[in-house]
C-alpha cells in the first residue's frame, strides 16, 4: 500500500511500508525471520547478487518487515533511503563512520548526546578524525570552524538535557556550498514534529528506541538519508554486516501506527506539567522548546510542529540531597535511562559543555511526560517538590518502592 507525499503525516504512519496483498490479505507485514533465501536456479541467485538492500537477498540485509520500516521511515521524512541499526547510538556511530575517514574533520554540537561525545572522542579522535565542538547556537558562522578537511557537521536539536535549539537551514546553507555532510539527531521531534532533510539536513537519526517502538521494549536505531550519503551508509552497512532483527522492526511498525495520537498526548501532557512548574518556588526555568520563554522558542516555532514529552527543569538551588529526596518522593515518574515509551520518567542531569553554553545556578533534571493523566502526575509533582521546601522537609518521609 503505497502513499503519496502530498498526504499528511498521521496519514503516511497508518499507510506507509504495508503491502497485504504480499501477506494474503494481512494488515501488518509480519515478522519474517529469514537467514538462507533458497532460488529457484542458480541463473535467478546470481541475479541476486547485484541487488544488496530492498530485495530479498539474504537475511543479513533485512528481509519483508526490516523493507517495510525503511520504506515508511523514508517516506516520512522525505529521503532518499534509509539504513536501520541496532540502537541509535549504533546508528550515529555507523553514519560517522560511513561519512568519515583518517585525517577528516568533524564538527560536533557542544549540547550533543553525552554517548554521541563519548564515540566521537573515545573512537572517532583515537582514528585520526580531528573532532571538534562549536557552540549550538552559532548558526550560519559555522563556517568559521570549517577547516579544508571538514567533511561533517553533526547537529542535534533540541539538544540533550539543555534543549538547546539549532538553526538547521543556517548550518545547511553553511554547509551545502562546501559538500558538507549536515547530520541530525532528530529523536526528540520524530519525523512528526520535524523534518530535518526537508529543512536542509543531509542526514536524519533516530533511535527508533524512544518514541517510534515507543513502548520502551526494544532497541533500534534509523538513518534516513538523501543520495549520495544514503549509498554511503548502506554500502558500510553491507560491509560491516550491520543488521536490525525483523522482531524489532515489527515493533517499531506497530510504534508507527500510532505514533500521531501518542505524540500529540504526550505534548498535551508536557505542555500541561511545564506550564503548572513554571511558576513554581521551587523552579527556576523551564527547558522546553515550546516553553514561550526557552531561547530556541522562535526556531521551534519556525521549524518544528509540535513538542515531544521530554523537558528540563532547572530547580530552584539547592542540595543535591534535596534533588536526590524530591526524584525519590515521586511515585508516578519512574526512574531510569531512555524516554520515549508510555511512561512518565526522571533522572537527575548534569550536562558537559566544554565550550560554554548556557550556565545553570540550580540543579537540573529531565522529565518525560507520558501518556498518565496530567492532573496526576501534577499531583505527584507537587508533593514531591514540597519536600524542596526548607520549613517541611524534616518532617516528611519520602516513598519508595516505584
Ligand atoms: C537515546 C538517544 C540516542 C541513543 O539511542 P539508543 O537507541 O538508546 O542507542 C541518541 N540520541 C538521542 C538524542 C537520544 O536521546
Amino acid at each position: 500500500m503505497t502513499s503519496d507525499r502530498s498526504h499528511h503525516s498521521d496519514t503516511i504512519l497508518a499507510h506507509a511500508g504495508r503491502k497485504p496483498a504480499d501477506f494474503g490479505g494481512v494488515v501488518n507485514t509480519p515478522v519474517v525471520r529469514a537467514s538462507t533465501i533458497i532460488y529457484p536456479d542458480l541463473e535467478a541467485y546470481r541475479a541476486s547478487r547485484s541487488v544488496k538492500f530492498g530485495s530479498l537477498r539474504y537475511g543479513r540485509y533485512g528481509t519483508q518487515t526490516a523493507m517495510a520500516l525503511v520504506e515508511a521511515m523514508t517516506e516520512l521524512e522525505g529521503g532518499d533511503g534509509a539504513v536501520l541499526h541496532p540502537s541509535g547510538l549504533a546508528s550515529i556511530a555507523m553514519t560517522l563512520r560511513s561519512l568519515l575517514s583518517p585525517g577528516d574533520h568533524l564538527l560536533v554540537a557542544d549540547s550533543v548526546y553525552a554517548p554521541t561525545r563519548a564515540f566521537c572522542d573515545g573512537q572517532l579522535a583515537l582514528q585520526g578524525i580531528e573532532v571538534s565542538y562549536y557552540d549550538p547556537a552559532i548558526g550560519a558562522s559555522i563556517d568559521r570552524q570549517f577547516r579544508p578537511n571538514t567533511r561533517v557537521v553533526f547537529a542535534e536539536s533540541p539538544g540533550s538535557l539543555t534543549f538547546d535549539m539549532q538553526d538547521i537551514p543556517a548550518l545547511s546553507s553553511a554547509c551545502r556550498p562546501r559538500e558538507i555532510a549536515l547530520v541530525v539527531d532528530g529523536t526528540w521531534a520524530t519525523p512528526l514534529f520535524c523534518r530535518p532533510l526537508s529543512l536542509g539536513a543531509d542526514v536524519v537519526i533516530h533511535s527508533a528506541t524512544k518514541y517510534i517502538v515507543g513502548h520502551s521494549d526494544a532497541m533500534l536505531g534509523v538513518a534516513v538519508a538523501r543520495d549520495p550519503w544514503r549509498l554511503m551508509l548502506e554500502k558500510f552497512a553491507a560491509l560491516n554486516g550491520i543488521i536490525a532483527g525483523p522482531d524489532d522492526c515489527w515493533l517499531a511498525l506497530r510504534g508507527l501506527r500510532s505514533m500521531g495520537a501518542r505524540l500529540r498526548q504526550h505534548q498535551h501532557c508536557a505542555m500541561r506539567l511545564t506550564s503548572w512548574l513554571d511558576g513554581h518556588p521551587a523552579v527556576a526555568r523551564i527547558l522546553y522548546p515550546a516553553h514561550p520563554g526557552h531561547p530556541g522558542h522562535s526556531i521551534w516555532r519556525r521549524d518544528f510542529t509540535g513538542a515531544s514529552g521530554l523537558f528540563g527543569v532547572e530547580l530552584a538551588p539547592c542540595s543535591s540531597d534535596n534533588v536526590d529526596r524530591f526524584i525519590d518522593a515521586l511515585s508516578l515518574f519512574g526512574i531510569g535511562s531512555s524516554w520515549g515509551g508510555y511512561e512518565s520518567l526522571v533522572l537527575p542531569s548534569s550536562p558537559m559543555r566544554t565550550i560554554g553554553g548556557q550556565t545553570f545556578a540550580g540543579p537540573l533534571v529531565r522529565l518525560h511526560a507520558g501518556l498518565e493523566h496530567p492532573d496526576d502526575l501534577i499531583a505527584d509533582l507537587e508533593q514531591a517538590l514540597s519536600l524542596l521546601d526548607s520549613t517541611k522537609q524534616h518532617g516528611q518521609e519520602s516513598r519508595h518502592g516505584k
